[in-house]
């Protein structure tokens, strides 16, 4: 993992603002270009995972534990009145960092962020899809 950019942040081998920190879990701001938001901020493991398919459920647990923490601080410092917890998993996915990390946008009324894309996709087998989805488990 020498090449991790997100590793070398946790080894302080980068600078970065920190905000959030628990034994698990670093939370800090992203690069200011890629700022979306007032409060917007990077959730990552310290530990190495590539991606949802390869980090444990505990450390998941503690990203999410973090989010909720933060989520509500922002909430009451600044009064952001929703939040998006965006994550990319797999190039595909449109993951940058393979490092896994959450992006956690807080909300504003009339921010005009549009988190949600409009693909026009049309679900050709539905119910069948989610029918052969729930038989997996
Ligand atoms: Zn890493």
């Amino acid at each position: 993992m020498d090449k991790c950019v997100f590793c070398k942040i946790v080894k302080g081998k980068l600078p970065y603002h920190k905000v959030y920190e628990n034994e698990s879990v670093l939370a800090f701001a992203p690069l200011k270009e890629d700022i979306i938001a007032k409060g917007h901020m990077l959730v990552i493991t310290k530990k190495h995972f590539a991606d949802i398919y390869d980090i444990s459920q505990k450390e998941l647990h503690q990203v999410m534990d973090a989010i909720k923490i933060i989520s509500q601080k922002l909430k009451e410092k600044y009064n952001a009145e929703g939040t998006n917890i965006l994550h990319a998993s797999g190039k595909v996915g449109q993951q940058s960092v393979f490092h896994f990390h959450v992006h956690l946008v807080p909300r504003y009324k009339g921010d005009k962020i549009d988190t949600w894309p409009k693909t026009g996709y049309k679900e050709g087998n539905f119910p069948g899809v989610y029918e052969e989805i729930k038989d997996l488990f």
